[in-house]
Formats: C-alpha cells, sequence, structure tokens
C-alpha cells in the first residue's frame, strides 16, 4: 500500500506520487524571525518533522527546505524598538528558532534559506511578473494584479479576505487597483534597509520571498507545500498566482498540506503553569520530548485546543512506551513474532494514511498492553519500537549510554567492589540509583543478577 495525504488544493486524500520519484521535494514556510517562536509554531513545525521522517522511512529522498524571512515589516518595526539593526535582529531570533527545532527534535530540515540570501532570484521573478503584465507601480512600489491571474482562489476555494486572515501582512495602499494586490517589491521609507537592484532601490514583499527560494532550491514545480492552515489564505494563494504567472505550468506544488491550528485555553494555563506561550518558557517546566510527544499524538489536521493538563497526560503515555522499551533486551531478539510484525504493520500503515499519527499510536499502545500480561516481550519489540521511534523520536537519548547494558553490569560490579570493601552506603546509593531507573538488583549465591522492571 502507498502512501495518501490530504491536499488543500483536490480537498481530498491523494495517493502520493512524487514528480520524480524516488525524489520527493518538500518546501514548509519558515519563520519570520523578529521574536520568540511560540506553540503554535512547535506544533506546526514538529508535525512536519514527523511527516519528513516518515516519508524517509518508507524510502523516499526528501529534500526538505524551509525560508527564513529576515526581511520584513515586524523586523522593521521590532528593531526600531530596540534600537538595533534590522540583520542583528533577525540572526538573533533565527538562531534562538534553531535552538528551540534542536530541543524539539525537529532536525528534518536540509535547508534553512533566508530571503535576503535571494534578493537576485527575488529581483528576477518580479522582472519576469512585470515583463509578463502581471504586475504595477505604484509610488511605494511594484504590485502583483490580481485581476491577471483568473485562477486566483483555487486553493483557499475564495479570493475576499476573511477576519481570520493575517491582517498584518496585507499590504495596504488606496491607490491599489484592487484591494487583494499585494507587494512585490517595497520602496524604501526613511532609515528601512533597502537593495540597489535594477528595478530601483527596495526590499522584497513577504510572498516573493517563499516562490524566488522555491523556484532556486526546487523548481518551478516541486512535490509538497506545506505550512499552518492560517497561511492558505492570502500567502499561498499569492505564491501559487506569482509562480505560476512566471513559468506557464501548474500546479506550483503537487500536494499543499496544512496542518490545523492550535489554541489556548489561557484561563487554565495561568492558573496553572503560567501564560507559557513561548516554547522555551515552556520548556522550563516541561520534558521536550513530552512536548513533542502531545503535539505528535493529535493529527496534524486536527485543531489542538492546548491545556496544560493535556501535557501530563501525554507524559504519561509516553512513559508507558519508555518502561516497555527499558524493557527490552537489547541486540537482535529473534525473528519477529507475528504479534510484533502486525502491530509494525498496523503503525506504518496508519502513517501511511495521511500520517495518521493516533491510529499509529493505538496499534504500539494495543500490543505494549498485551506484552504487559505476558512473561517476556515478544521478539520483535525491539524492531517495532526502533521503528516507532525512527518517525517519532520521542525515546529518550540517554537509554543508550546511561541506561545500556553494559553500563548496569558495570554499576554492578561497582557496588560489588564497594561492599568488598565494606562501603555500604556508597554501595546502596548505586543500588537505589539503579532502582530509579528499575533496574532491580538480586544477590543470589551465584552473585549479583539484575533485571529490568516496570514501575509499580
Ligand atoms: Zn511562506
Amino acid at each position: 500500500m502507498g502512501i495518501a495525504v490530504y491536499n488543500t488544493l483536490a480537498r481530498a486524500k491523494q495517493p502520493l506520487e512524487p514528480l520524480e520519484p524516488p525524489k520527493v521535494r518538500l518546501f514548509v514556510c519558515g519563520p519570520t524571525v523578529y521574536d520568540l517562536s511560540h506553540l503554535g509554531h512547535a506544533k506546526t513545525y514538529t508535525q512536519f518533522d514527523l511527516i519528513a521522517r516518515h516519508l524517509r522511512l518508507r524510502g523516499l529522498d526528501v529534500q526538505y527546505v524551509q525560508n527564513v524571512t529576515d526581511i520584513d515589516d515586524k523586523i522593521i518595526a521590532r528593531s526600531a524598538e530596540r534600537g538595533v539593526p534590522t540583520d542583528a535582529l533577525a540572526r538573533e531570533f533565527e538562531q534562538k528558532y534553531l535552538d528551540d527545532m534542536q530541543a524539539l527534535g525537529n532536525t528534518s530540515v536540509d535547508e534553512h534559506a533566508r530571503a535576503t540570501d535571494f534578493i537576485d532570484q527575488i529581483v528576477s521573478q518580479v522582472q519576469r511578473l512585470i515583463d509578463g503584465g502581471n504586475a504595477y507601480e505604484l509610488p511605494d512600489g511594484w504590485y502583483f494584479d490580481v485581476s491577471s491571474f483568473p485562477e486566483y482562489g483555487k486553493l483557499a476555494h475564495r479570493t475576499e479576505l476573511a477576519a481570520d486572515d493575517a491582517q498584518s501582512r496585507i499590504d495596504h495602499n488606496p491607490l491599489k487597483r484592487d484591494q487583494r494586490d499585494f507587494a512585490l517589491w517595497k520602496r524604501p521609507k526613511d532609515g528601512e534597509p533597502t537593495w540597489d537592484t535594477p528595478l530601483g532601490p527596495g526590499r522584497p514583499g513577504w510572498h516573493i520571498e517563499d516562490t524566488a527560494i522555491t523556484e532556486a532550491l526546487l523548481g518551478a514545480q516541486y512535490d509538497i507545500h506545506g505550512g499552518a492552515v492560517d497561511l492558505i489564505f492570502p500567502h499561498h494563494e499569492a505564491e501559487i498566482a506569482q509562480m505560476e504567472s512566471i513559468s506557464g505550468r501548474a500546479p506550483l506544488a503537487k500536494y499543499w498540506i496544512h496542518t490545523g491550528f492550535l489554541t489556548l485555553s489561557k484561563e487554565k494555563m495561568s492558573k496553572s503553569l503560567g501564560n507559557f506561550f513561548t516554547i522555551r518558557e515552556l520548556l522550563e517546566h516541561v520534558d521536550a520530548r513530552v512536548l513533542r510527544f502531545f503535539f505528535l499524538s493529535h493529527h496534524y489536521r486536527s485543531r489542538v485546543d492546548y491545556d496544560p493538563d493535556m501535557l501530563e497526560e501525554a507524559a504519561a503515555a509516553l512513559k508507558r512506551i519508555e518502561n516497555f522499551w527499558l524493557r527490552l533486551p537489547d541486540g537482535d531478539d529473534g525473528p519477529p513474532a507475528p504479534e510484533a510484525e502486525r502491530a509494525r504493520e498496523a503503525m506504518l500503515a496508519a502513517l501511511d494514511d495521511d500520517f495518521d499519527t493516533p491510529a499509529a499510536l493505538a496499534a504500539l499502545y494495543e500490543f505494549i498492553r498485551k506484552q504487559h500480561r505476558a512473561e517476556r516481550p515478544a521478539p520483535g519489540s525491539r524492531a517495532l519500537l526502533e521503528t516507532f521511534d525512527a518517525v517519532f523520536a520521542v525515546l529518550p537519548r540517554a537509554a543508550a549510554s546511561e541506561g545500556d547494558d553494559d553500563w548496569i553490569t558495570a554499576e554492578v560490579e561497582r557496588r560489588q567492589q564497594l561492599r568488598g570493601e565494606r562501603k555500604f552506603a556508597e554501595a546502596d546509593e548505586i543500588r537505589d540509583r539503579l532502582r530509579a531507573m528499575n533496574v532491580v538488583l538480586e544477590d543470589t549465591p551465584e552473585g549479583v543478577h539484575w533485571h529490568r522492571e516496570l514501575p509499580a
């Protein structure tokens, strides 16, 4: 069975058929680096990280590009407030974004492309739109003429702005021919950063940054464009209008994948955890793996109404998986038992079906629940968990060093040596520390044996 994805462009689930298999060219709208990333960003990028990981696990050669919007009205406004140059501000928050993504395990992006590194490509795109009759000039810059692209609205299935659109990104100007027209190239105001180009001085509009970057790195047409659902209109619609007008080829991206909103139940948040809206604030209080698992336990398209209690549920569920993982013997445990193989296939089939993480986890939970009743885990359990973690990436990295069998055996030997030296307090400390890791020591006539145990 192949992979199916829900394509916003078609309003339907479709088989994923890459343009040039096994290559999959994936672009996801990246951050505007003027402030700390918040929980909505964490949700979007963690869910796309899982998507990229699953496609790779399934043998596809994913080229994953994200843009970094490092010149923009918000950046200019914030740098004026702070009295720092726009590029210094942008670099600071870009680094913080990358650190946050690293903390969350979102490591599947191949290239982060800064808009300011693509000014030549942006200018070239604007020039081609002017030459094709898709752009007109006003005193404050060049605008895209929406009336020149009859298919405008085909992604969003609408052409007018709605109340919940990103209003700050609409380029207000009463001189525009149509209020839906958007800026391609903005003339500099006093003190604003500007580039001297064949178009004259100025800086790029927001939407053209993405199409210039994707044309340069992925081509005029590519496989998957992703982003949060609030970017569909007008941002993604504008990208389509620009690139398809330039190339004369459609679609710009064959599949459009959008993640659902994260909403915050603010009252509850302030009661228990304070207002931790940014990733780094929350990570001072919550294990990054728990936050990651929380996002991945929801289907990427569903809306999540965030409530701190949900993190406790996610922590408990992740703990159950971890405890099972710690029970498993190291290394090859022989040919997989049919139930382990069935669970692995069910998990992969769920992920193949539009990245259905709740169904994938349900298959895993069912298997683990049955194994708890068994004396020892079924052969194939380790392979199942390794497959799970290749996509979810939530199991503790420390398990490989601090929790591995050689390390435990060495600790047990150290304890024996201390006991031989009658240093019982130190020896007991080792026993207690291992106990805390659910490793139980048994003193027998043949020496000390140890085994892993689930906590009571
Ligand atoms: Zn974008």
